[in-house]
């Protein structure tokens, strides 16, 4: 497979991310005045085969997991009543939890990161990295299975995201991430649950 460029990272582009961006589906990303963007182009299968992979190949053996496009819809009462009160906090009411919090700060081992509401898998293990922020990091995502928008709870725009199967809010996307993407998907613990390919 031929290797292509990656332009995310390239000298030129830093000015660019760093003011608020977000990404869009095919991974554009693009500035707020939309006047301005570039392509984020596929992860190189030769440089990352891990992170190229598909998330299937990461999952345990047999276990099914629901699919993006069915739906989870729930009033506020059922959500209150299926999540423990950290969880509610992030995934409904766009929270934050504590950094150096999450048990998952520490998981290293292979696997997938479902969405803690409704087991929609969100990252591989290959696409976690420790980014000493004290939140489970990524540098990219599961293709399909998240939706990002806008979001000016701080001064500045940020890029906030959530599961697209129930819209639980999950964490909010930064520039300052490695290679091959620059993007750090910082993600709340509470919002996920660590599947392991293989039980230990
Ligand atoms: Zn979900």
């Amino acid at each position: 497979m031929k290797r292509r460029t990656l332009l995310i990272g390239a000298s030129g582009t830093a000015a660019v991310l760093a003011t608020s961006y977000w990404v869009t589906s095919n991974n554009t990303l693009q500035t707020a005045s939309g006047s301005d963007s570039m392509q984020a182009d596929d992860i190189s299968e030769d440089e990352y085969p891990k992170l190229a992979k598909d998330w299937t190949e990461f999952a345990p053996a047999g276990q099914s997991f629901p699919d993006p496009s069915d739906t989870l819809t729930l009033s506020k009462e059922d959500w209150q009543h299926r999540l423990d009160a950290a969880a509610f906090d992030v995934l409904r009411e766009e929270g934050t939890e504590r950094p150096f919090t999450s048990p998952l700060n520490d998981v290293k081992d292979t696997g997938v990161f479902v969405c803690a509401g409704c087991d929609l898998p969100l990252f591989t293990s290959a696409m976690k990295f420790d980014s000493g922020t004290g939140w489970p990091s990524f540098v990219t995502k599961i293709d399909g299975h998240l939706e990002t928008r806008r979001d000016f709870k701080l001064i500045l725009p940020r890029t906030e995201y959530h599961c697209i199967r129930c819209g639980g809010h999950q964490g909010h996307i930064f520039s300052d991430g490695p290679k091959p993407t620059g993007q750090r998907w910082c993600n709340n613990g509470v919002a996920l649950k660590f599947v392991p390919k293989t039980s230990a």
